[in-house]
Parts: C-alpha cells; structure tokens; sequence
C-alpha cells in the first residue's frame, strides 16, 4: 500500500540534512542545524494537508490530524526525534541503497575497507530480498530517527489521502535533542493535548517497548593529602589508592559487560584523578525501583564507612536520578500496548516485546502525563557507520501507525 520509492526517497531527503545535537551545548535546542529539519518538516507537513502545524521557540514541531469520524474517540500521537547522535558523525551522509539484498557482504566503503557483514551482524539475514539503506561507511545513517519520521509523515499522508480509513483525532511531534537526553524536557503535554501517544523510535521489526531503566548518575569525589612522598609516612592520603578501593568494594558482576535482561549495573564510565583528588562517575541503572533505590544506597553506605574507618570525610557521593521506568505508568493502561500487538499480528508482524535497557523519551512523558510506550523504527546497528535500514520495515510501521489509528477509532466507539 506503500510506495517503495516515494518512502525512501523521503528517507533520503532527511537523512541528508545533519542534525546533530551537541550534549556540551547547554542552549535549546542544542545544536542550530536542527532547525534546518525542522524547517523542512513543517512546509512538508503542510504540504500534505496537516492542520494545526506548529513550531515552537524550542524547536518543537506539532501538528494535527483531524478526526474524520462522528464519534468521540480518545486523541492518540506519534513522536519522533529529528536530532542524530553525537556519538558519531552526522555529516555529509551518503547513503546507499542495496536492492534484492542477497545475504552477502555489503561494501560499505572500497577505500576504506569498511564492509557490513552478516558474518558479524547476522540479523541481516532476516532481510534476504529487501531493500537495505546503508551509510558509506564514513558517518552514522540516522535511521535512528529520521526512520521514525519517516514513518509518522508517509502514514499521516496516506491516512489524508484515504478518507474512507476512518480514525479519531491524531497529533504528531518531532522533539530536539533527544540524543542528549533533553528531548521530553520542553515538550509541552498540555498543548500536545493527547491521550496517550507512541515514540517511533525503536530499533528492529516487530519491537514493542514498554519497561525501561531506572536511571541515576553519580559521582564520587574522594579527597587525599598531597606531602613529599620522601616523608609522607603517616601523613600522606593518596586519593587514588583510596579510589580503587572503593571500585573494588562494588559487586564486580554487576557491570554492563556482564549484565542482561533484567539485570542492573554500576557503570564506571569516566575517573580522574591526582593524589589530592580523584573524581569517579558513574551511572547506575535497574528496573526494578527497589532494586534501583538499593543500589544507590549501598553507593552512599560504602561511602559512609569508608569514611568512619578513616575518621574523615574524606569521600562524597553526589547521586542524581536522570529517569524513571515508565512500566508504572503504562500497566495501568496496558490497553495502549495490547491494541498495538494486535495491529501487528493482523499485519504479520511478531511482536518483539522486551524491556529497554535504556531510557526514552517516551519515559519521561509518561510521567509527565503522556503515556508513551515505544515502537520500532526498522533501523539497526544506531549511532554508528554500520547503522542501516530495510525499506520494508518502514513501510511496516507505517502500516503499524495506520492500524493503530484504526483500531483505536473502532475500538472506542
Ligand atoms: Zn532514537
């Protein structure tokens, strides 16, 4: 029902315009380029017939498709992010597209040597026959989530262009920033005016989300004594012993490189230090809150003792929560997860339901108010130069947006 190249011609014309968001810029959004997208969205938005299109002073784009029904059924949304990662480099990108993808490696860059393998990346082999986008092996595609856009955009202009779909009324928003972990802080709940909505920012055909990490971060801040190391004896506080120690007093096996599924982890992931002084950061994350709050205890406790045996206060802890799981918030209304498993069914589809470990935009606006389980987008491989998408799976969720709609409009009315 979707056309291939109108779909990844649309793809393309996104992907190429750079958005990368820049996590040491505190202004909002935080990098300009984002608004050379935004732009383009808003004159394509109206193009295609969207009502209500609006972009905001925090780059924020809303807009709105009217319901075509007589009955009041609930207002739903789709989210997407316009912005890429800064992990790795979203310039210049060039994508290019395989047809009939024949399970064979993919010469990403003959130059360079770079090549995208299924001997390494084996989902590829799942998309045997389909239509696969790639980099050229110098930057990041920004399937992550220009395909989300992609997606809410083709639907809503195939939804405006089938009257005979009937649906309620539908608001969409395109957030800055989310890369850098502010995409949901200016979002503004109230004039998006939805009942629950769905980020399309998932990776894989068939992922459904709806449990995410309880996250926190921390630093640890250990002060020494700096005296002549000739005659320190008794008097000398080395910071940095005092730090390993204290890495050493954390469960070894609880660390992201031996944790899955449901496990939680302390992450050290920066230190610096001198013997005056040594900072530790990390992150802590778990899904389950109890689990959560304990692991932030025991940072504080270790801390604790580690200063009563030295008989000062020699080491502090700064712990910060960054999100919450958004599971509380969704089961309650577990509806909003059921009827998206069902559309993908009746699209043929199976639904890969799994918690993230990570967080979303989707779980912040949950707890602003706006439940937000979140959805495939087709890509794989984010936030680097293997990072690709089969055409296929877009045109699959925007077929899941459609029915979404759909059902929605039948089942409350
Ligand atoms: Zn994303």
């Amino acid at each position: 029902m979707i056309e291939k190249k109108h779909i990844t011609d649309r793809f393309i014309k996104y992907v190429t315009i750079n958005t990368e968001s820049d996590p040491d810029n505190p202004s909002f959004p935080s990098s300009e380029n984002q608004w050379d997208l935004a732009k383009v969205l808003v004159k394509e938005l109206t193009d295609i017939g969207m009502e209500d299109v609006t972009l905001d002073e925090n780059c924020y784009i809303m807009a709105t498709l009217p319901s075509n029904i007589e009955n009041k059924v609930p207002t739903i949304g789709f989210v997407a992010h316009m912005d890429t990662s800064p992990d790795f480099s979203g310039k210049n990108v060039k994508p290019q597209i395989v047809e009939n993808y024949q399970g064979n490696d993919i010469i990403l860059n003959e130059e360079k040597n770079i090549i995208l393998s299924p001997d390494y990346f084996e989902d590829l082999l799942q998309y045997k026959g389909q239509t696969i986008i790639t980099t050229n092996g110098t930057t990041l595609l920004g399937a992550d989530d220009k395909a989300g856009i992609t997606e809410i955009v083709t639907a809503m202009e195939y939804l405006i262009q089938h009257p005979e779909i009937k649906h309620g009324k539908i608001r969409i928003c395109f957030t800055p920033d989310e890369e850098v972990g502010k995409g949901a802080h200016k979002f503004d709940v109230n004039k998006f005016d939805a009942e629950w909505a769905y980020t399309m920012d998932g990776s894989q055909i068939g992922e459904l989300e709806y449990e995410n990490f309880n996250a926190a971060s921390a630093i640890v801040t250990i002060s020494g004594k700096i005296v002549h190391p000739g005659y320190a004896k008794g008097k000398m506080i080395n910071s940095l012993h005092i730090a390993n120690e204290f890495i050493a007093s954390l469960p070894p096996e609880e660390v992201p490189e031996k944790t899955t599924d449901y496990e939680g982890f302390f992450h050290l992931h920066n230190m610096k230090g001198s013997v005056e002084k040594t900072v530790l950061e990390y992150i802590i994350r778990d899904h389950d809150l109890d689990l959560f709050e304990q692991r932030k205890y025991l940072m504080q406790r270790i801390a604790f003792d580690f200063n009563e045996k030295l008989e000062q206060d020699l080491i502090e802890v700064d712990i910060k929560n960054q999100y919450f799981n958004m599971k509380e918030k969704i089961v309650p209304v577990m509806h909003i997860v059921d009827l998206v498993e069902e559309v993908m069914k009746e699209a043929k589809i199976t639904p890969i339901i799994k918690p993230i470990r990570g967080g979303t935009d989707g779980s912040q606006l949950s707890f602003k108010g706006l439940p937000c389980p979140n959805i495939f987008a087709g890509g794989h491989n984010f936030h680097g130069r293997f990072e690709y998408v089969p055409v296929e799976s877009m045109i699959k969720a925007t077929e899941v947006i459609v029915g979404i709609a759909q059902k929605v409009a039948k089942k409350f009315t």
